[in-house]
């Protein structure tokens, strides 16, 4: 696989100021990136809050860090809401967009989930955008459409846009579920969303999968060829097992 990998971390909404320090703590002594070309990326996304935290914790180590969640808006009248420009302002290199988190509990659309990934890249992050079917869906045969539909938007950024971003696989009955997609199953729709990207000149992107990774799953997902890395909730909260999970990058 010649695309580089990419494993991050969603913490969603865990940790505090106390807590925090142990595990960045970890990360920073425990990942040293090699000039290898084999070697993968390694982030975390992060609450708000602590944003400054990681900064300061993670500023001249080998992992990156990010935001969960990211306002369509550049500034303005939006109580509650936090720009691009302000994680840029903590050193953000990744935000997440269109979680399913966020999709189902938020109701935000396959439309506003492309405007977070332009405003992201205006301000010069690498959104992560998420897509991902339901048991439901899935269940009724509807997975490749569903994905088609939620990618839409975003590949009508155009091939500029979509070439420094990052998709994610993640199918919402395998997150926070402890059911993981086979490999072959995700493979499957790697390959379709690969194939999307082709279609405008972006077979180069990364599409990370995401849904219950663990050190024990992530090598044999890695293993697949459309699958360049991971999204990683509940692990990366454990600082041995999302390193593990980083090593299988
Ligand atoms: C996620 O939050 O993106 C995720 C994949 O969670 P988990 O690894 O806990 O299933």
């Amino acid at each position: 696989n010649p695309i580089r990998r990419l494993v991050l971390g969603n913490w969603k909404m865990h940790g505090s100021l106390a807590g925090n320090g142990q595990l960045l703590a970890a990360l920073r002594t425990g990942w040293h990136q090699t000039s290898d070309a084999a070697s993968c990326d390694v982030g975390v996304c992060v609450p708000f809050p602590y944003l400054a935290q990681v900064e300061s914790a993670l500023t001249g180590s080998d992992v990156a860090w990010g935001a969960q969640d990211v306002s369509v808006h550049e500034q303005g009248a939006y109580t509650g809401e936090v720009s691009a420009a302000m994680l840029a302002d903590f050193g953000c290199r990744y935000v997440l967009a269109g979680h399913s988190e966020r999709r189902m509990l938020h109701g935000e659309t396959s439309d506003t989930v492309a405007g977070k990934a332009r405003a992201a890249l205006a301000a010069g992050l690498t959104p992560v955008v998420c897509v991902g079917e339901t048991l439901e869906q899935r269940e009724a045969g509807q997975t490749l459409g569903v994905i088609r539909g939620q990618l839409e938007p975003v590949l009508a950024l155009g091939a500029g846009s979509v070439s420094r971003l990052v998709l994610a696989y993640e199918p919402v009955w395998a997150i926070g579920t402890g059911l993981t997609a086979t490999p072959g199953q995700a493979q499957e729709v790697h390959a379709a969303i690969r194939a999307a990207l082709a279609a405008i000149g972006c077979a180069g992107v990364r599409v990370l999968y995401g849904g219950s990774v663990k050190a024990a799953n992530a090598a044999a997902l890695f293993a697949m060829p459309d699958i360049d890395g991971g999204l990683i909730g509940g692990a990366s909260l454990v600082a041995e097992e999302f390193l593990r999970i980083a090593e299988a990058g």
